[in-house]
């Protein structure tokens, strides 16, 4: 996977549950949104990712939610409520659509 450059941490991560998403705040005022079923989609763990390069689509509930977020400093380990919690997401993977 190609990374782009760094990304500095964002200043807030909010966990969104009327829409079901985290909103990731970078600055002021530019914050944007990912859908937990996006996200589980996109797990960038060992095995999904050996999954999706397998071909395999994985097949995300459509309840799925985020019941966790763990800092780790260079991105956030999120917990699923499916019980899945290997994904750690770097900041560059969560901003990948903007730096
Ligand atoms: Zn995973």
């Amino acid at each position: 996977m190609n990374l782009p450059g760094n990304c500095p941490a964002p200043l807030a991560i909010r966990n969104r549950r009327n829409t079901r998403s985290l909103v990731i705040q970078w600055t002021e005022t530019d914050a944007h949104e990912i859908s937990w079923i996006e996200l589980r989609g996109s797990c960038p763990c060992a095995g999904c990712r050996a999954n999706r390069l397998r071909g395999n689509i994985s097949l995300v509930a459509e309840d799925i939610a985020i019941t966790a977020i763990h800092h780790m400093g260079y991105g956030v380990q999120l917990v699923f409520s499916d019980g899945h919690d290997r994904g750690i997401f770097p900041w560059v993977y969560l901003a990948k659509k903007r730096c």
